[in-house]
């Protein structure tokens, strides 16, 4: 593994190696951080950040949600995001600001100092190389997400990543790409990392919040994108059987940017190719880093502002 050379961590830069924790903090045993998960694209009027400012809102609210007191405000956050990527000399990079709970007490209600890093590396596509062209096989997972009023779902934090590596996990042992958890209700929740989207007769069918999913960015930024351009967008709550119906499927997240899926559980989706309605997506957000599509929500925070 080639790491990078800086990272950020508790208010100044320093070297990868430095950014240490000890071993008893509270976020290694129980789960209890928070992060965010940001891209930084090479576009044609220089680098930027996508949707910098509302990843790092998130990272507050699901500090929010947790009680987690993160020491810092979001200009600092901001400013942290953009100068560990310039310090490390990228123009395109993933960006992981991470605040947990560190070394302060044992016990689960212990008040313990708040820790935060902002780290970054270089990524391509998150599923595999060829899959944005191609798609990927997905299977639907054994494992279902939490329920309602369990962990809340609304939150990006360490602990929910449990659910999301059994389901991964399971997925990648059995052979397939990603794997797509139900809700508790049964109904579709979403991928492993990523929402899902699945179109019939050229609209677009989305999972609602309430199906236990993360309400994510590149969804927002899809939903959107879709409805300027004339492509009908529903949020609804869909039972499985309709990944076996739909025209196009694909799934979506900052890592996994819009991959579409050729098959699930073994059964081809559509063609088996990325459908008409998903690559018209694709176009439309990658036109956003390519300068195809105008960024007139300003959706592209410049590196160097
Ligand atoms: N769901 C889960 C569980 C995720 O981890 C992610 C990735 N952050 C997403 C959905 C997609 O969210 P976003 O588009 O904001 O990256």
């Amino acid at each position: 593994m080639h790491y990078p050379e800086w990272i950020w961590q508790n208010g100044s830069i320093k070297p990868w190696a430095e950014a240490t924790t000890h071993v008893m903090s509270h976020a290694l045993h129980y789960g209890s951080s928070v992060f965010e998960g940001i891209r930084c694209y090479d576009t044609p009027s220089g680098p930027a950040i996508f949707r910098l400012t509302e990843h790092n809102r998130r990272l507050y609210a699901s500090a929010r949600i947790h009680e987690i007191e993160i020491p810092y405000d979001l200009d600092t956050l901001n400013a942290a995001s953009r100068e560990v990527i310039l310090r490390n000399g990228f123009r395109s990079a993933y960006l992981r600001p991470v605040a947990y709970r560190g070394l302060g007490g044992f016990g689960l209600s212990a008040d313990t100092p708040v820790d935060v890093a902002v780290a970054t590396w270089q990524m391509g596509a998150y599923l595999g190389d060829d899959v944005l062209e191609n798609g990927i096989d997905a299977c639907v997972s054994s494992w279902q997400r939490f329920a309602p009023n369990t962990i809340p779902a609304g939150a990006k934090a360490g602990g929910n990543y449990l659910s999301g590596q059994l389901v991964a996990r399971e997925a990648r042992r059995l052979g397939f790409g990603e794997g797509i958890a139900l809700a508790s209700t049964g109904l579709l929740s979403e991928g492993a990392g990523e929402n899902l989207f699945l179109v019939f007769e050229g609209v677009l069918h989305t999972t609602p919040v309430s199906a236990a999913l993360l309400n994510g960015i590149t969804r927002h930024t899809i939903i959107t994108l879709a409805r300027a351009n004339g492509i009908e967008v529903i949020e609804r709550d869909l039972p499985r059987e309709y990944l076996y119906l739909c025209d196009e499927l694909f799934m979506c997240g900052t890592a996994a940017e819009i991959t579409p899926i050729r098959s699930v559980d073994g059964r081809q989706v559509g063609t088996g190719r990325a459908g008409d309605v998903t690559r018209r997506l694709q176009d439309l957000f990658f036109g956003l880093f390519k300068g195809t599509t105008p960024d007139v929500h300003g959706w592209l925070e410049p590196l160097e502002p």
